[in-house]
């Protein structure tokens, strides 16, 4: 299903790819993946369910066979135009890539990404911060087939120099950070890999292609969960890597190997949330930093961890490095206990409780990195919260979260 190299694009492109290059990303997520040859006009590329495909004969099964099966119909764990058309338009959002590959999960696309980058006695870097089951999948599965992990304090930048050791492979960022929203600097950390022949890759799930086009700042493999953004309304599954001509054939083949194929309806879902999201990420951005700011103003929260304000560790390089801000953050309690946090959480009426996150409904989790961290520590003045920021009424979300923090304050917070 993976998508194939990008001057493979024919004359029956909905746009020819000289004219893809230069068109604005609000265009180009309209635009990309649409070919007409996998369309046949319909505006959004439609669902072709498929597992057996059927030949003419020998001779035209052995010809097939013998090609390469890129956006070539030859059973369906190859994916079909529907899945090739989101896997296209995954590309053209990130300059300089090669192709996309999908996966029924961001974290799927994880483990296929390090699995495609990492041999027996590697060793892999990963930021403290780091998504919870990318490090378990570290320090489970990859251990286990002899490649070790260290991890570092997000806030490294230029100083992983001092970090690479002999055998290491990978270095892998979130930026900003799960939980936490550390920003790492990304442009320190690739130059200081690139000098050592490391290879790059970044969970970019918070800010898309959209706000950090990752393979145009040097990342060899970006992963998103596409489930987020991409999809926006928390009713499917779906991951992604796009790399670049170096490393695309063997993230294809080893995903391939892993037998990694995404259902054709998951890849539609994904395929009609892509056009809509840059207007959605836009709508979440300017909610949530409006809230941020609101809770900034309130007595019972000590911090706002959002990249976008002085509060969050990296915010200089957050403005420096990222062309805008999505809808989750996260903030700390002015003291208080996890009874107060209850309080707070039990009472909302607007926010969701449950996990994920890039949908179009409000969100409210508790949070508790101290448990998970090993290379650094969390220190807090009280409990913490993360909050995705849908598209309801700013107003009402506000009076939510007030009414919230009037419960924390009641409970003794
Ligand atoms: C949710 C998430 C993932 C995993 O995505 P799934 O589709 O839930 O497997 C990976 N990285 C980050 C930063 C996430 O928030």
């Amino acid at each position: 299903m993976g998508c194939g190299p990008r001057h493979a694009q024919t004359d029956g492109d909905h746009v020819s790819s000289e004219h893809a290059k230069n068109i604005e990303t609000a265009t180009r997520l309209v635009t990309a993946g649409r070919r007409k040859e996998w369309t046949q006009g319909i505006v959004n590329p439609p669902v072709w369910r498929a597992s057996t495909i059927l030949y003419d004969s020998v001779a035209d099964m052995r010809a097939n066979a013998a090609r390469d099966t890129h956006h070539r119909l030859f059973y369906g764990r190859r994916g079909t135009p529907t899945q090739w058309a989101l896997a296209d338009a995954l590309t053209e959002l990130e300059p300089g890539a090669e192709a996309t590959f999908l996966y029924p999960s961001g974290v799927a696309a994880i483990s296929a990404a390090l699995l495609s980058v990492l041999s027996p006695g590697d060793e892999l870097l990963l930021p403290d911060s780091v998504y919870d089951p990318t490090r378990g999948f570290a320090t489970g599965m990859l251990k286990r087939f002899g490649i070790e992990t260290r991890f570092y304090d997000p806030l490294i930048g230029a100083g992983i120099a001092d970090m690479i050791g002999e055998n290491t492979r990978a270095i892998f960022m979130e930026s900003p950070g799960s939980l936490t929203f550390e920003v790492q600097d990304i442009p320190a950390i690739v130059a200081a890999a690139k000098a050592r022949g490391i290879v790059t890759l970044l969970d970019n799930t918070w800010a898309t292609p959209l706000y950090f086009p990752a393979i145009e700042k040097g990342i060899d493999l970006t992963i998103l969960a596409c489930t987020k953004y991409v999809v926006g309304h928390s009713d499917a599954m779906l991951g992604s890597v796009t790399t670049t001509a170096q490393y695309w054939h063997q993230l294809r083949s080893t995903s391939f190997a892993l037998g990694q194929v995404v259902s054709a309806d998951d890849a539609y879902l994904g395929s009609r949330g892509l056009r809509t999201m840059g207007v959605r990420l836009a709508h979440h951005g300017k909610s949530a930093l409006e809230i941020a700011q609101w809770l900034k103003t309130r007595p019972e929260v000590a911090r706002v961890l959002h990249p976008a304000l002085d509060d969050c560790p990296g915010s200089d390089i957050f403005h420096r490095d990222f062309k805008g801000a999505s809808g989750l953050f996260a903030f700390v309690l002015n003291g208080g206990d996890d009874a107060g946090r209850v309080a707070l959480l039990d009472g909302l009426e607007l926010f969701g409780m449950g996990y994920s996150w890039g949908g179009f409904e409000s969100l409210a989790t508790p949070m508790d990195p101290d448990r998970i961290r090993t290379a650094t520590t969390w220190q807090a003045e009280g409990p913490a919260i993360r909050l995705q920021i849908g598209l309801e009424d700013t107003g009402d979300l506000i009076a939510d979260l007030a009414a919230g923090l009037d419960r924390f304050a009641a409970a003794g917070g």
